[in-house]
């Protein structure tokens, strides 16, 4: 592992690894002042022995000197020396034996070999000095010139066994002084090594922990300054550190945060426009009247969806067999479905979103295949009002690339918006109709007719008023049954349609009475007009095989009166003329007819407007 990667360890390992260099250079110093310290000690321990050996040495020479004196008081008369023969011998002897003492024991002690040798040496020449010194005591005590003639030879033995041991003398000092110094040398060499040591560690101490300090400081600092950053709103940024120890992963963590914040902030925001979209999808929908606003709406809500993807909302007609386009996508177009029924879709079947990233799958719709665009990606959403399935909105895109989750939850949300108003438009539609028809014709009821009339008569456009009662329909009723009857109705409502132009109004009034207004007609058009119908209710009745039957009318115009009551009163009249003059004929009503003749046609549904109904109206 390189120095320079030491930013990968934790930072706990760091800490381990100063410490394991510091404990090495600890032992490397202990182990070279250990050696330095047992130089001392073997200095020591030599300078001791020969310290000893310096003390048997000197004693040795003392003795060497001793029996010199031994010797020569062999020559002085017993008066002199105070001394026997005896007692000389006995010295000699005991000064001898401690002679050789010494030097045993010098021999004894580890020294130097040279020293050693040089002992030897010494040894045998005292023991020639010591035989020298025993002959010469006994010449002297036999005879003093015999003894004085061996004192040369005992001189000789002397001075050599004295410089030997002046040279042993000699060799000790210098050997001790050379131990005293390697001693000091030992010690003095320790002592630097430890200090050296001890300042070398200390500044590869200060060297790491500064190193390590200043990496873990660099690292924190842009931690820290990248954590303040996203603090304030900066959650692009990230650390990424790339050191495996506790700062690295205290980075990572935070990067992980700001990450997970990032994703919720999205979230948010994208579940905020969602519903922003939604809201105002709800809004633009409300204003919507018809089916047909409320498809444009979706189509501009498509743009919102995407700019780009071709979409189209697929809807069932009345009998809810057929699916068929009912708008597309303002700019991008339709992706062109060829589903036939609601059935037929696999998500109107499975009642919710279905995507589908390449349109070549196994398990893709089958009616994505084979266009001329080529493979395809797909979503398609359910459009229901109320559980009921009303079709589908389709979108494509390139393969691979279907609409984004936000995308398609704002699909859905148009899904689930456009079933709700078309669903209520439809209701409300049918509703209208309802409330505005007469369910056994089809026609308008009276209560339409009366708005419409009043619409013109408010706009003051003329018009012309047409009422129409059938002939002797009680005895139609009454001979045929009640469902001829209503066939009769049904009939003379087709007749009326027929004669009818798209401008006309054709209302049953009640009963068998029918009321018609024909806008710009002239009560003489008016009465051309129920000519035409009377012809086109015989041809009917013709064609079709059934019971003959006639209407009478009376007509009115806007010249007339500037009512609906004072018309409807003058085309009643007119009318009553008509049966009275035969049935099966038109009148043109005016206001002295309805001054001079009878009262009214006995209507059973009143010839009147309903005032009640207007008056709520105008409120
Ligand atoms: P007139 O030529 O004088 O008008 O004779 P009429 O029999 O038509 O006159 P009247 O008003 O007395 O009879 C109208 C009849 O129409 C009475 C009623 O049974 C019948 N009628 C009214 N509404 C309906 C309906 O919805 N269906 C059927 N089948 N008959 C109806
Ligand atoms: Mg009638
Ligand atoms: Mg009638």
């Amino acid at each position: 592992m390189s120095f320079f990667a030491v930013h990968k360890l934790t930072i706990a390992s760091r800490l381990v690894l100063i410490n394991g260099l510091l404990a090495a250079a600890i032992v490397a110093v202990s182990g070279m002042a250990w050696r330095d310290l047992d130089v001392q000690t073997a200095a020591a321990g030599e300078q001791s022995r020969l310290s000893e050996a310096q003390r048997f040495h000197q004693d040795a020479d003392t003795l060497h000197d001793g029996i010199r004196a031994d010797v020569y008081s062999a020559f002085l008369d017993a008066e002199l020396s105070r001394l026997t023969p005896d007692q000389i011998r006995t010295n000699l002897h005991q000064s001898t034996a401690r002679f050789r003492a010494d030097l045993d024991r010098l021999s004894k002690i580890a020294l130097p070999p040279d020293i050693h040798a040089s002992n030897e040496a010494v040894r045998a020449l005292v023991e020639n000095y010591i035989s020298v010194a025993q002959e010469t005591i006994e010449l002297a005590l036999r005879s003093q010139n015999e003894g004085a003639r061996g004192l040369p030879r005992f001189d000789s033995a002397f001075e050599a066994v004295g410089a030997a041991m002046e040279a042993q003398t000699t060799a000790l000092s210098t050997r001790v002084l050379n131990a005293e110094r390697a001693a000091e040398s030992a010690k003095a060499t320790a002592q630097a090594w430890i200090v050296s040591a001890g300042l070398a560690i200390n500044v590869l101490v200060a060297l790491l922990v500064a190193f390590v300090s200043r990496s873990i400081r660099g690292s924190l600092k842009r931690v820290r300054d990248n954590a303040r950053a996203m603090a304030k709103g900066n959650l692009d940024l990230r650390n990424n550190v790339i050191s495996r120890d506790e700062v690295g992963q205290l980075a990572q963590s935070i990067d992980a945060m700001a990450g997970n914040l990032q994703s919720m902030l999205g979230q948010m925001r994208a579940d905020s426009e969602r519903g922003a979209f939604g809201n105002q999808l709800v809004e633009a929908l409300e204003m919507a009247d018809t089916e047909t606003e409320a498809h444009q709406v979706i189509a501009r809500a498509m743009s919102a969806v995407s700019p780009q993807n071709p979409m189209e909302l697929l809807l069932a007609d009345s009998s809810r067999a057929h699916l068929e386009r009912a708008t597309a996508h303002p700019t991008a177009g339709a992706p062109g479905c060829n589903v036939e029924s609601p059935f037929s879709c696999v998500a109107v079947r499975r009642g919710n979103p279905v995507v589908f990233a390449d349109s070549e799958a196994l398990n893709a719709c089958p009616r994505l295949r084979g266009r001329t665009c080529g493979p395809v990606s797909a979503v398609c959403v359910p459009v229901s009002f109320m559980g009921r399935a009303l079709g589908v909105l389709h979108t494509t895109g390139d393969i691979g690339v279907p609409l984004e989750g936000d995308q398609v939850a704002k699909l859905t949300t148009l899904g689930i918006q456009a079933g709700a108003r078309i669903g209520t438009v439809r209701a409300f539609e049918r509703t209208q109709v309802q409330a505005s028809t007469d369910s056994l014709t089809g026609l308008a009821n009276r209560r339409t007719l009366e708005y419409q009339v009043r619409d013109l008569l408010t706009a003051h456009k003329p018009f012309a008023l047409v009422m129409a009662d059938l002939d002797r329909f009680k005895s139609l009723n009454d001979t045929l049954g009640h469902q001829a009857g209503d066939n009769a109705l049904r009939q003379f409502a087709d007749a009326a349609r027929a004669a009818a132009r798209e401008t006309d109004l054709v209302a049953r009034w009640g009963g068998e009475e029918f009321t018609f207004v024909l806008p710009s007609a002239t009560a003489e058009q008016g009465l051309e007009w129920v000519d035409r119908l009377r012809t086109r209710l015989a041809e009917i009745q013709e064609a079709a095989g059934s019971t003959v039957f006639t209407a009478s009318f009376g007509i009115a115009d806007t010249t007339m009166g500037q009512s609906l009551e004072n018309l409807l009163r003058i085309a009643d009249a007119a009318l009553y003329c008509s049966k009275d003059g035969g049935r099966d004929r038109g009148t043109i009503g005016s206001a002295t007819l309805v001054a001079a003749g009878p009262k009214s046609h006995p209507t059973e549904h009143g010839a009147q407007v309903n005032l009640r109904l207007l008056a709520n109206d105008h409120a």
